[in-house]
């Protein structure tokens, strides 16, 4: 991990989380037993008294979301019941840790049910109820497909997506804080604490700006972080510097009970990120839909009242056009073509386009602190039906499939395919 030191120096140096006055903040902690580098079962206990005498030191009422296949040993109940008996409340991480993406619903699905049996077992005894699920990786599928499957079985059982809003990059400091000590570095040990700390400033600020400009609020926020070792030396710190900085330890039902939480969108991403992250695309694919939806709007008004001129401004200026009599390069051209092939206003009659699907072209992008985020909306791709229905003439309908991008601020077909 290595944050660029100009732009974090910038972020660190913000006042504005200063001057917020006590932000909900939800405590969560995925991987239960233990996230990282195998430890026995001994380790695995020392290091859970130590997290929970932390979050205890800070009146932290937690979310520990538990991957119940690696629920093994007795040693590993006792953390489980030592959790409940601390007042945290424990989830399901599922039973194997899958990646949605690229796993089979059925397979995913059946994964989470042996999960969710077994955790229910050990609750059951304690007179708790199975609350939560925690996707592993944030990923909720990369169909829409497996989306709904899951939102469904998880419906059906009573269980609801605990959502993260600060993403954060905890869990890669694992491994190099255990090596550090095992080999007796110091120096290594106190890099990998400086690095720990500065990147969980900066996702907090991060997020936190972020879901405060989409509600336009201060939001409430769920943090994410992992059962390992490097979080039993850290976390004091951590939670130390979020209370100087305004924040106030909520729990679960208090936070989710914002309206920010109420509907997540249907985000379709074959990766996992901040609820803020996917709040953001839905909206901004919102808002290309209806841009784009008023840009064929405007075309079929100015072809239904005979101005070609008009129609065809919406064509970017190296438009390709392809139709089944060829190819045609650039918005002259296209002009030129509808000018011979529809000289009069009776010929061109009057055109209603009926979109049959619309899809936005948008990737994957990494953030500085190695998060991959989506990127925006930079394409539309549009298959529609159009048709002309003419007074004097027999009327023509066919199928087009528009390419749009946003040029200079505004959608521009930059290809289209009509047949
Ligand atoms: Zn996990």
């Amino acid at each position: 991990m290595k944050l660029r030191p100009l732009l974090l120096a910038v972020l660190l140096a913000c006042p504005s989380v200063h001057a917020e006055a006590s932000r909900p903040l939800l405590v969560t902690v995925d991987d239960l037993p233990l996230q990282g580098p195998p430890a026995d079962a001994g380790e695995r206990e020392r290091i859970h008294k130590d997290l929970l005498w932390i979050l205890a030191k800070h009146r932290i009422h937690a979310v520990g979301l538990v991957v119940w296949g690696r629920v093994t040993t007795d040693a590993d109940r006792r953390i489980l019941n030592a959790w409940l008996d601390g007042g945290h409340e424990l989830g399901s991480h599922s039973f194997s840790h899958p990646d949605y993406s690229t796993t089979s619903i059925d397979a995913y699905l059946a994964d989470v049910e042996k999960a969710r049996a077994g955790l229910e077992g050990l609750l059951a005894a304690r007179g708790k109820k199975l609350r939560f699920y925690r996707f592993p990786y944030l990923d909720e599928g990369n169909t829409r497909e497996k989306l709904v499957a899951m939102r469904s079985a998880l419906a059906a059982n009573g269980i609801r997506n605990l959502p993260v809003t600060i993403d954060t990059q905890d869990w890669s400091f694992a491994a190099p804080w255990t090596e550090a000590r095992e080999r007796g570095d110091e120096e290594a040990g106190n890099r990998v604490r400086v690095e720990y700390q500065d990147a969980l400033r900066v996702s907090v600020r991060h997020h936190e700006r972020h879901g405060d400009a989409l509600f336009g609020r201060a939001t409430p926020q769920i943090l994410l972080l992992h059962a390992n070792e490097v979080g039993a030396s850290q976390w004091d710190a951590l939670f130390t510097w979020l209370e100087a900085t305004g924040h106030r330890f909520a729990g679960v039902d208090e936070v989710l009970a914002d309206p920010a939480f109420a509907d997540p969108p249907e985000f379709v991403y074959a990766r996992g990120v901040s609820l803020w992250d996917r709040i953001d695309h839905a909206r901004e694919w919102t808002r290309a839909e209806a841009e784009v939806r008023d840009v064929l709007a405007t075309q079929s008004a100015a072809w239904s009242r005979g101005d070609v001129d008009a129609f065809c401004s919406v064509y970017a200026e190296d438009a390709s056009f392809v139709s089944p009599t060829g190819l045609t390069e650039g918005r002259a051209a296209v002009l030129d073509r509808y000018r011979k092939r529809y000289p009069t206003a009776s010929d061109m009659g009057r055109l209603t386009l009926d979109v049959v699907e619309m899809r936005p072209v948008w990737g994957p992008e990494v953030s500085m602190l190695g998060d991959s985020v989506p990127s925006s909306i930079h394409a539309v791709s549009i298959v529609a039906r159009w048709k002309l229905a003419r007074a004097d003439q027999q009327d023509l309908s066919g199928l087009t499939l528009l390419v749009l991008h946003r040029i200079g601020g505004a959608w521009r077909i930059v290809q289209d395919a009509s047949m």
